[in-house]
């Protein structure tokens, strides 16, 4: 059975002690609402890089072990004169084994084209982590018809390359542009029609069994009051959560309705 996954994507929010109260009372409200995850079942969350450590500490601490602890990025080389820049190596070293990459603000505000996101998921696999690999499109291209187009194409030049072996540690976010961070979701329908594209993808490429094994998350305005409604899809396995994540309440309130 392939994974279900809620990831919460936290961004750049968040100080020190608020990062640590929110993992407390994430940990809390799990317990609170008798949350016990399946084997087939994953909860994430991707703080801010300087806090990777300290929240695994301070899980590892509380006892908390449902809550798994993953980066929002890194860089495609292992060392180097890249100011600023952390490589999927230094993660693997804190014991951190997931990633997201490509994620739209980074395609937008850094510049991120489908060729270095080849790169980084090269990088990323190869020092053993796990890729949440984000794609999606404009309101624009969404209008002119072109998204299953453009998905198709971002997939084809950054993913595809990747051995069915390499495939199996790769996570897909389907993340529309237009409904991240605006409130508008995709309907549900929406969203199953280009996940299931997705699938039809990765069947193509690769074949029936793949396609079948691979969790396809949404991302995009997902709450806990349409949570249900998109993760009861057969091709939605999950949510990529951005400002739903910021908050204990709404964040469980979204992985009570994980399947
Ligand atoms: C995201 O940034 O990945 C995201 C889905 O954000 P939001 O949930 O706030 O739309």
């Amino acid at each position: 059975m392939r994974k279900k996954i809620v990831a919460g994507n936290w961004k750049m929010n968040k100080n020190l002690n608020e990062a640590l109260e929110l993992g407390a009372t994430l940990s809390q409200a799990l317990k609170n609402n008798a949350i016990s995850l399946q084997a087939h079942q994953e909860v994430v969350i991707c703080p801010p890089y300087i806090y990777l450590l300290k929240l695994k500490d301070f899980f590892r601490v509380l006892g908390e072990k449902q809550i798994q602890v993953g980066a929002q990025n890194c860089h495609f080389k292992d060392a180097g004169a890249y100011t600023g820049e952390i490589s999927a190596s230094m993660l693997k070293s804190l014991e951190i084994d997931t990633v997201i990459l490509g994620h739209s603000e980074r395609r937008t505000y850094f510049k991120e084209d489908n060729a270095l996101l080849k790169a980084k998921l090269d990088h990323a696999l190869a020092n053993g982590l796990r890729v949440i690999f984000c794609c999606g499109e404009t309101l624009a291209i969404r209008e002119t018809k072109e998204h299953f187009n453009f998905v198709a194409q971002q997939l084809q030049e950054s993913v595809f390359h990747l051995s069915a072996e390499q495939m199996a540690q790769v996570v897909i976010a389907y993340e529309p542009i237009w409904a991240i961070g605006t409130g508008v979701t995709a309907a549900p329908e929406q969203a199953e029609e280009i996940h299931a594209h997705i699938r039809q993808l990765l069947a193509k490429q690769y074949d029936a069994t793949l396609a079948d094994n691979t969790t396809i998350l949404y991302g995009g305005s997902c709450k806990p009051t349409n949570a249900d409604a998109l993760f009861s899809q057969p091709n939605v396995d999950g949510g990529l959560i951005g400002g739903a994540a910021l908050k204990a309440d709404s964040f469980v309130g979204i992985i009570e309705h994980l399947r």
